[in-house]
Protein backbone atom coordinates (compact mmCIF):
# COMPACT_ATOMS: atom_id res chain seq x y z
CA UNK A 1 0.00 0.00 0.00
CA UNK A 2 1.01 3.47 -1.10
CA UNK A 3 -0.34 5.95 1.23
CA UNK A 4 0.15 10.24 0.94
CA UNK A 5 -1.33 13.38 1.95
CA UNK A 6 -2.33 15.23 -1.21
CA UNK A 7 -3.31 18.58 -1.01
CA UNK A 8 -3.87 17.42 3.65
CA UNK A 9 -6.31 14.99 2.63
CA UNK A 10 -5.29 11.27 2.72
CA UNK A 11 -4.71 9.84 0.00
CA UNK A 12 -4.12 5.81 -1.54
CA UNK A 13 -1.70 6.24 -4.66
CA UNK A 14 -1.18 4.07 -7.41
CA UNK A 15 2.37 1.81 -7.12
CA UNK A 16 3.21 3.95 -10.12
CA UNK A 17 2.77 7.14 -8.46
CA UNK A 18 0.28 8.65 -11.38
CA UNK A 19 -2.94 8.48 -9.37
CA UNK A 20 -4.92 8.58 -6.21
CA UNK A 21 -8.18 7.84 -4.43
CA UNK A 22 -9.31 10.03 -1.40
CA UNK A 23 -10.04 8.01 1.64
CA UNK A 24 -12.49 10.09 3.24
CA UNK A 25 -14.92 9.75 -0.16
CA UNK A 26 -13.84 6.22 -0.76
CA UNK A 27 -14.56 5.44 2.94
CA UNK A 28 -18.29 7.23 2.76
CA UNK A 29 -16.48 8.93 6.12
CA UNK A 30 -15.21 5.69 7.82
CA UNK A 31 -11.85 7.36 8.07
CA UNK A 32 -10.97 10.93 8.44
CA UNK A 33 -9.78 13.27 5.47
CA UNK A 34 -6.59 13.77 8.17
CA UNK A 35 -3.20 12.29 7.18
CA UNK A 36 -2.05 12.16 10.79
CA UNK A 37 -5.36 10.45 12.17
CA UNK A 38 -5.25 6.95 10.13
CA UNK A 39 -2.40 5.61 12.21
CA UNK A 40 -4.45 5.40 15.31
CA UNK A 41 -6.55 3.40 13.29
CA UNK A 42 -4.11 1.13 11.55
CA UNK A 43 -5.10 -1.86 11.50
CA UNK A 44 -8.56 -1.59 10.65
CA UNK A 45 -7.35 1.40 7.90
CA UNK A 46 -5.04 -1.79 6.24
CA UNK A 47 -8.18 -4.15 5.71
CA UNK A 48 -10.41 -1.57 4.16
CA UNK A 49 -7.89 -0.07 2.02
CA UNK A 50 -6.94 -3.69 0.86
CA UNK A 51 -10.12 -3.57 -1.40
CA UNK A 52 -10.34 -0.35 -2.58
CA UNK A 53 -9.83 -0.16 -6.61
CA UNK A 54 -6.61 2.38 -7.85
CA UNK A 55 -7.42 2.44 -11.01
CA UNK A 56 -10.14 4.90 -11.83
CA UNK A 57 -8.09 7.54 -9.58
CA UNK A 58 -7.81 11.34 -10.01
CA UNK A 59 -4.02 12.60 -11.80
CA UNK A 60 -1.59 13.37 -8.93
CA UNK A 61 0.01 16.21 -9.01
CA UNK A 62 3.32 16.09 -7.35
CA UNK A 63 3.55 19.84 -6.13
CA UNK A 64 0.14 18.88 -3.83
CA UNK A 65 2.17 16.25 -1.77
CA UNK A 66 2.76 17.41 2.10
CA UNK A 67 4.62 14.92 4.35
CA UNK A 68 2.22 11.25 4.92
CA UNK A 69 3.04 12.31 8.92
CA UNK A 70 2.63 15.53 8.75
CA UNK A 71 2.28 16.09 12.59
CA UNK A 72 3.46 13.12 14.87
CA UNK A 73 3.60 13.51 18.45
CA UNK A 74 7.09 11.98 18.74
CA UNK A 75 10.05 12.66 16.48
CA UNK A 76 13.52 10.29 16.89
CA UNK A 77 16.34 10.76 15.00
CA UNK A 78 19.69 8.40 14.68
CA UNK A 79 22.95 10.16 14.78
CA UNK A 80 26.22 8.36 13.35
CA UNK A 81 23.85 4.64 12.22
CA UNK A 82 26.48 3.63 9.41
CA UNK A 83 29.58 2.89 9.76
CA UNK A 84 31.33 4.93 6.80
CA UNK A 85 29.33 8.39 7.87
CA UNK A 86 30.95 7.79 11.57
CA UNK A 87 34.68 7.38 9.80
CA UNK A 88 34.40 10.30 7.39
CA UNK A 89 33.04 12.62 10.11
CA UNK A 90 36.04 11.26 12.16
CA UNK A 91 33.75 9.79 15.00
CA UNK A 92 33.79 6.93 16.92
CA UNK A 93 31.58 4.04 15.69
CA UNK A 94 28.30 4.22 18.28
CA UNK A 95 27.66 1.37 20.90
CA UNK A 96 24.42 2.69 21.63
CA UNK A 97 22.24 4.48 19.07
CA UNK A 98 22.29 8.33 19.50
CA UNK A 99 19.03 9.36 19.60
CA UNK A 100 17.71 13.39 19.63
CA UNK A 101 14.93 15.30 17.71
CA UNK A 102 13.94 16.94 14.94
CA UNK A 103 11.31 19.39 16.69
CA UNK A 104 8.25 19.03 14.86
CA UNK A 105 8.03 22.55 13.02
CA UNK A 106 10.72 21.02 11.02
CA UNK A 107 8.89 18.53 9.02
CA UNK A 108 7.27 19.06 5.99
CA UNK A 109 6.15 17.67 2.40
CA UNK A 110 8.89 16.06 -0.32
CA UNK A 111 9.62 18.71 -2.38
CA UNK A 112 9.81 22.17 -0.43
CA UNK A 113 11.75 24.98 -0.98
CA UNK A 114 14.59 25.30 2.04
CA UNK A 115 15.83 28.74 2.98
CA UNK A 116 19.07 29.10 3.69
CA UNK A 117 19.54 29.74 7.57
CA UNK A 118 23.27 31.15 6.61
CA UNK A 119 26.37 29.16 8.16
CA UNK A 120 27.26 25.51 7.18
CA UNK A 121 23.93 24.20 5.54
CA UNK A 122 24.57 20.06 4.82
CA UNK A 123 22.02 17.34 3.68
CA UNK A 124 21.51 13.87 5.05
CA UNK A 125 19.45 11.32 3.01
CA UNK A 126 17.43 8.81 5.67
CA UNK A 127 15.02 6.14 5.43
CA UNK A 128 12.16 7.53 7.94
CA UNK A 129 9.42 5.20 9.58
CA UNK A 130 6.74 6.27 10.52
CA UNK A 131 5.02 3.59 13.57
CA UNK A 132 1.56 1.92 12.73
CA UNK A 133 0.74 0.31 16.09
CA UNK A 134 1.84 1.44 19.95
CA UNK A 135 5.16 -0.15 20.51
CA UNK A 136 5.71 -0.33 24.13
CA UNK A 137 9.39 -2.71 25.07
CA UNK A 138 9.34 -4.39 21.50
CA UNK A 139 11.07 -7.27 20.65
CA UNK A 140 13.21 -6.83 17.55
CA UNK A 141 11.70 -10.01 15.69
CA UNK A 142 8.27 -8.23 16.49
CA UNK A 143 9.38 -4.80 15.61
CA UNK A 144 7.94 -4.50 11.65
CA UNK A 145 4.54 -4.95 12.83
CA UNK A 146 4.34 -2.22 14.45
CA UNK A 147 5.65 -0.24 11.41
CA UNK A 148 2.98 1.43 9.39
CA UNK A 149 5.15 2.37 6.60
CA UNK A 150 8.91 3.87 5.19
CA UNK A 151 9.13 7.12 3.28
CA UNK A 152 12.04 9.16 2.48
CA UNK A 153 13.40 11.53 4.70
CA UNK A 154 15.95 14.58 4.30
CA UNK A 155 17.68 15.81 7.74
CA UNK A 156 18.82 18.88 6.38
CA UNK A 157 21.62 19.85 9.28
CA UNK A 158 23.20 23.65 9.60
CA UNK A 159 26.80 22.22 11.01
CA UNK A 160 27.95 25.35 13.09
CA UNK A 161 25.15 25.61 14.99
CA UNK A 162 24.22 21.78 15.24
CA UNK A 163 28.58 21.23 16.73
CA UNK A 164 28.21 24.58 18.57
CA UNK A 165 28.36 23.93 22.67
CA UNK A 166 28.96 20.97 25.08
CA UNK A 167 26.80 18.59 24.32
CA UNK A 168 26.30 19.59 21.35
CA UNK A 169 22.91 21.41 19.56
CA UNK A 170 22.05 18.24 17.19
CA UNK A 171 17.92 18.66 17.50
CA UNK A 172 18.30 22.80 17.47
CA UNK A 173 20.38 22.49 14.44
CA UNK A 174 18.73 20.11 12.47
CA UNK A 175 15.12 21.94 12.55
CA UNK A 176 14.90 25.16 10.84
CA UNK A 177 12.02 25.13 8.78
CA UNK A 178 11.78 22.56 6.24
CA UNK A 179 14.25 20.66 7.34
CA UNK A 180 12.90 17.77 7.77
CA UNK A 181 10.79 17.15 4.06
CA UNK A 182 9.21 13.80 4.07
CA UNK A 183 7.64 11.60 1.02
CA UNK A 184 6.41 11.03 -1.48
CA UNK A 185 4.24 8.96 0.19
CA UNK A 186 4.43 5.95 2.34
CA UNK A 187 5.00 2.37 2.03
CA UNK A 188 4.38 -0.56 3.91
CA UNK A 189 6.57 -2.65 4.50
CA UNK A 190 5.34 -5.64 2.82
CA UNK A 191 5.53 -4.02 -0.37
CA UNK A 192 9.35 -3.93 -0.17
CA UNK A 193 11.24 -7.27 -1.02
CA UNK A 194 13.33 -6.85 2.54
CA UNK A 195 12.58 -3.75 4.24
CA UNK A 196 15.98 -3.94 5.79
CA UNK A 197 18.26 -4.17 2.89
CA UNK A 198 17.30 -0.89 0.16
CA UNK A 199 19.00 1.35 -1.66
CA UNK A 200 19.85 4.83 -0.43
CA UNK A 201 21.37 7.82 -2.14
CA UNK A 202 21.31 11.61 -2.50
CA UNK A 203 22.01 14.11 -5.31
CA UNK A 204 23.28 17.63 -5.70
CA UNK A 205 23.02 19.24 -8.39
CA UNK A 206 22.56 15.89 -10.83
CA UNK A 207 25.57 14.58 -9.42
CA UNK A 208 25.73 11.56 -6.96
CA UNK A 209 27.01 12.45 -3.73
CA UNK A 210 25.70 9.65 -1.59
CA UNK A 211 25.02 6.08 -2.02
CA UNK A 212 24.32 2.76 0.62
CA UNK A 213 22.28 0.45 1.40
CA UNK A 214 19.89 0.26 4.70
CA UNK A 215 21.19 -2.99 5.55
CA UNK A 216 24.74 -1.40 6.15
CA UNK A 217 22.83 0.24 9.18
CA UNK A 218 25.00 -0.03 12.65
CA UNK A 219 21.51 -0.40 14.39
CA UNK A 220 19.08 -1.98 12.36
CA UNK A 221 15.14 -0.53 12.27
CA UNK A 222 14.19 -3.39 15.03
CA UNK A 223 16.78 -2.46 16.55
CA UNK A 224 15.97 1.03 16.67
CA UNK A 225 12.36 0.39 17.56
CA UNK A 226 13.05 -2.44 20.48
CA UNK A 227 15.97 0.29 22.17
CA UNK A 228 13.90 2.70 21.56
CA UNK A 229 10.17 1.62 22.64
CA UNK A 230 12.71 -0.19 25.89
CA UNK A 231 12.54 3.61 27.34
CA UNK A 232 9.25 5.34 25.82
CA UNK A 233 6.51 3.87 24.07
CA UNK A 234 6.36 4.80 20.14
CA UNK A 235 3.05 6.18 19.78
CA UNK A 236 0.88 5.79 15.74
CA UNK A 237 1.74 7.95 13.97
CA UNK A 238 5.48 8.87 15.46
CA UNK A 239 8.39 9.11 13.15
CA UNK A 240 12.07 8.22 13.14
CA UNK A 241 14.97 9.42 10.97
CA UNK A 242 17.09 6.54 11.04
CA UNK A 243 20.73 7.94 9.91
CA UNK A 244 22.38 8.83 7.26
CA UNK A 245 25.08 7.26 5.13
CA UNK A 246 28.63 8.45 4.00
CA UNK A 247 28.86 11.26 1.33
CA UNK A 248 27.36 14.10 3.16
CA UNK A 249 29.16 18.02 3.06
CA UNK A 250 30.91 17.61 5.85
CA UNK A 251 32.69 14.38 5.32
CA UNK A 252 34.24 16.03 1.79
CA UNK A 253 37.86 16.97 1.45
CA UNK A 254 37.84 20.24 1.37
CA UNK A 255 34.43 20.25 3.07
CA UNK A 256 31.49 21.62 0.55
CA UNK A 257 28.15 23.01 1.93
CA UNK A 258 24.50 23.89 -0.06
CA UNK A 259 24.30 27.74 -1.38
CA UNK A 260 21.32 29.06 -3.00
CA UNK A 261 19.75 27.42 -6.04
CA UNK A 262 21.52 23.99 -5.08
CA UNK A 263 19.11 21.07 -6.11
CA UNK A 264 18.95 17.98 -3.81
CA UNK A 265 17.70 15.04 -4.57
CA UNK A 266 17.12 12.34 -1.85
CA UNK A 267 15.58 8.58 -2.95
CA UNK A 268 15.31 5.31 -1.45
CA UNK A 269 14.63 2.22 -3.10
CA UNK A 270 11.40 1.18 -3.56
CA UNK A 271 9.50 4.10 -1.94
CA UNK A 272 10.31 6.93 -4.07
CA UNK A 273 12.49 10.33 -4.44
CA UNK A 274 12.29 14.04 -3.25
CA UNK A 275 13.46 17.19 -4.76
CA UNK A 276 14.17 19.94 -2.29
CA UNK A 277 16.23 23.19 -3.62
CA UNK A 278 17.55 25.80 -1.72
CA UNK A 279 16.70 29.49 -1.77
CA UNK A 280 17.61 32.82 -0.09
CA UNK A 281 16.40 33.52 2.93
CA UNK A 282 12.97 35.58 2.94
CA UNK A 283 13.89 39.35 4.76
CA UNK A 284 11.67 40.35 7.64
ZN1 LIG B 1 20.68 12.61 10.23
Amino acid sequence: MWLANVAHRLALVSPDGQRYVDVERASDGQFSSAPQEVYERWQEFRSFAHGVPLDGGEILAREDLGSPAPEPRQVFAIGLNYRDHASETNSAIPEVPLVFTKFASSLCGPDVEVEHPGGSLDWEVELVVVVGERAQRIAPKDAWSHVAGVTVGQDFSERILQHSGVPPQFSLGKSYPNFGPMGPWLVTPDELTDPDDLEIGCLLNDQQVQKARTSDMIFSVPQLISRLSAVTPLLPGDVLFTGTPAGVGMGANPPRFLSVADRVISYVEGVGEIRNTIVARATA
